[in-house]
């Protein structure tokens, strides 16, 4: 069995000075617990915010990849890149953690000429084309609606995306976004995190029917582990708590991560939000057992959104704990085949499709 995590935004946290080579307190994800949690391969995105232009999406875009590239060469004895199946199982033979990239908001792809072949050259191996706004390739599930779907450039970058052989990610687009993807590429789609919005009622989770439409053209959907995908009542607790807004102070931290009393502020939010009561690793596996009944047991594995979310599932605060997701799989009877195609087998297959059709 190979674990592999489809999304996570660890470049960000390195951005924000975490040293990935110790074990952090207040950190989601750093390589000891990856260690611990038996995970064999993860994607780290490289999360660009909505609010960047082109030009400089691409420089931010760029310079997570440079930190990014600067913690894994740092520490040889616990990871090493890939960008395949057949890259994963060597590392994984060896006892290495693979990192494999995406870029999460495709805006930097338009800030020079060439750059996705560049990031494609560089490893990158999936772009999620939006975030939380509009952008111009594409609507997101939390936009206005700009374009109805995909723009004519965004048509045109997933053209470019299926030449090359890079996945094409529909987390955070609309409907109209998903369907046009789906009509438009040639190779099968991902959906890297997100939950079913048949059991919970977020926008950014995903319908039966996108569900469906995903697996019958061999694409992925990867469920997430963030409370509000994962249920309504949890929104609710949120809303009630008044923690949302004291959130805002992670502003602070993001633009000045070495200023002690900005983490420290941080963190006692994240303490705050951890003792509210949340669905557990059970709800969790609701998600996957509804996409797996939805999409078939070929199309469905994990993307825990780690490290990019301030509150987590409870029992899974951190990616030590990533393989209770399984136990709980078992305790409700799963076969270890379709566990081990959750766990990572169902993405692997679909990242070799992917180069496959170009
Ligand atoms: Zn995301």
């Amino acid at each position: 069995m190979t674990v592999l995590d489809a999304h996570c935004d660890a470049p960000s946290q390195m951005y924000r000075l975490r040293d990935f080579s110790r074990d952090n307190d207040h950190a989601q994800v750093d390589f000891p617990k990856m260690k611990r949690g038996g995970v064999d391969a993860s994607f780290f995105a490289l999360y660009v915010p909505a609010s960047k232009e082109p030009v400089p999406a691409r420089e931010y875009a760029l310079a997570l990849l440079a930190e990014t590239r600067r913690q894994v060469a740092a520490n040889p004895g616990s990871v090493r890149f890939a960008v395949s199946a057949e890259e994963v199982k060597k590392n994984q033979s060896e006892g290495l953690i693979s990192i494999l990239l995406g870029l999460e908001n495709g805006t930097p792809l338009l800030g020079a000429e060439g750059t996705l072949e560049y990031l494609y050259e560089a490893g990158v191996r999936y772009v999620t084309l939006t975030h939380s706004a509009d952008n111009l390739l594409c609507d997101s599930c939390t936009g206005k609606g700009t374009w109805g779907g995909l723009s004519a450039r965004g048509r045109e970058m997933v053209r470019e995306m299926n030449r090359i052989g890079m996945l094409v990610d529909v987390a955070h687009c609309s409907d109209d976004t998903v369907r046009d993807c789906l009509r438009l590429s040639r190779a099968p789609i991902a959906y890297t995190h997100g939950c079913c919005r048949a059991l919970a009622s977020h926008r950014r989770d995903l319908s039966d029917d996108l569900i469906r439409g995903i697996a019958r053209e061999g694409g992925v959907v990867g469920m997430s582990i963030y409370p509000p995908f994962l249920s309504d009542a949890f929104v609710r607790t949120l809303e009630a708590s008044g923690l949302e807004e004291k959130a805002k102070v992670e502003d602070d931290f993001i633009r000045n991560p070495a200023d002690e009393s900005a983490a420290r502020a941080w963190f006692e939010v994240l303490d705050e939000l951890a003792a509210l009561p949340r669905p557990g690793v059970e709800k969790v596996v609701d998600h996957i057992e509804h996409a797996l009944v939805v999409a078939g047991e070929e199309h469905v594995g994990i993307g825990t959104d780690f490290d990019g979310i301030e509150v987590t599932a409870e029992g899974l605060e951190t990616i030590a704990s990533f393989r209770l997701i399984f136990s709980e799989m078992r305790r409700r009877g799963w076969s270890e085949e379709l566990i081990s195609g959750v766990a990572g087998g169902n993405f692997l297959r679909l990242l070799d499709l992917v180069q496959e059709a170009r």
